[in-house]
């Protein structure tokens, strides 16, 4: 349901040898938010997803996401519960098709289909089709439907994208982590994809943004969390974030 808690993090910490890159952090997600997170290089923007994906443990605290304690469990349980993330670095397989790409991401939930074709059973085909299926409509999602037979390596930057994104989307997420999504596009590209943003959010998508282009960020996001530090400086719609003399002169002032 639309604003129900799906992730609340406790006074979250991570240390790297008396480095705190993310320090005492309180956050809460709910249903269908698209929420900003913003700061300086070395915030611990990278930091604190990796560990709301589950890809490292904290040092200290508490995080809750989709009813699983992450950074306790294996990161594909995290995965399972409905996490998904595209990353800062583009991991596409280039000489594989757009839509191979997308059944790449959709393994996870079709391996089932995979045992079944080692023993052979009829049900397998059935399967693949759906999974086709089901990978052409992630790709039609974020408008690459087009594309679907194209190498990864032939589309364009900004294609290459927004293929990530389908290919996070395989995996059916209720949360999506989207790190650095715009880095390196164009206005064009940037428009494009915030567009995007918001149409998977109304579609029921919470999704948590980490950005370093702020225009994108206050015009795309609901709430904004600003990082400088490791540490929660200020939350709040864009209007209050765009304001906020404390974010002004960590960030905005001079970005
Ligand atoms: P950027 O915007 O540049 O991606 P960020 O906000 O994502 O930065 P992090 O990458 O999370 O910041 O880094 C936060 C701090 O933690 C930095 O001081 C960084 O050097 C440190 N750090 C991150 N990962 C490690 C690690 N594996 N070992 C040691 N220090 C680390």
């Amino acid at each position: 349901a639309p604003g129900e808690l799906l992730a609340s993090l406790e006074g979250l910490s991570k240390e790297y040898g008396g480095v705190h890159a993310v320090e005492n952090v309180d956050l809460e997600l709910r249903s269908g938010e698209v929420v900003g997170l913003i700061g300086p290089n070395g915030a611990g923007k990278t930091t604190l997803v990796n560990m709301l994906s589950g890809l490292i443990p904290p040092t200290s605290g508490l995080a809750t996401v989709l009813g699983t304690q992450v950074g306790r469990v294996p990161v594909h349980r995290v995965a399972k519960a409905g996490v998904s993330r595209t990353f800062q670095h583009s991991k596409l397989f280039n000489r594989l098709s757009a839509l191979e790409n997308v059944l790449v991401g959709g393994h996870l939930v079709s391996r089932p289909t995979f045992l079944r074709r080692l023993l052979w059973l009829p049900s397998a085909r059935r399967d693949e089709l759906a999974a086709l299926d089901h990978a052409a409509r992630c790709l039609e999602r974020v408008g690459l439907y087009d594309l679907a037979g194209s190498r990864a390596s032939s589309l364009s930057y900004g294609d290459q994208r927004r293929l990530e994104i389908a290919r996070a989307l395989a995996s059916d997420p209720t949360l999506l982590i989207l790190d650095e999504p715009a880095a390196g596009m164009n206005h064009v590209e940037a428009n494009r994809l915030s567009d995007l943003i918001g149409s998977l959010a109304a579609d029921g998508l919470t999704i948590l943004l980490i950005e370093h282009n702020v225009g994108m960020v206050l015009s795309t996001c609901d709430r904004i969390v600003v990082l400088n530090f490791g540490k929660v400086i200020a939350t709040g719609t864009p209007d209050e974030i765009a304001a906020d003399a404390t974010v002004i002169e960590a960030y905005l002032g001079s970005a």
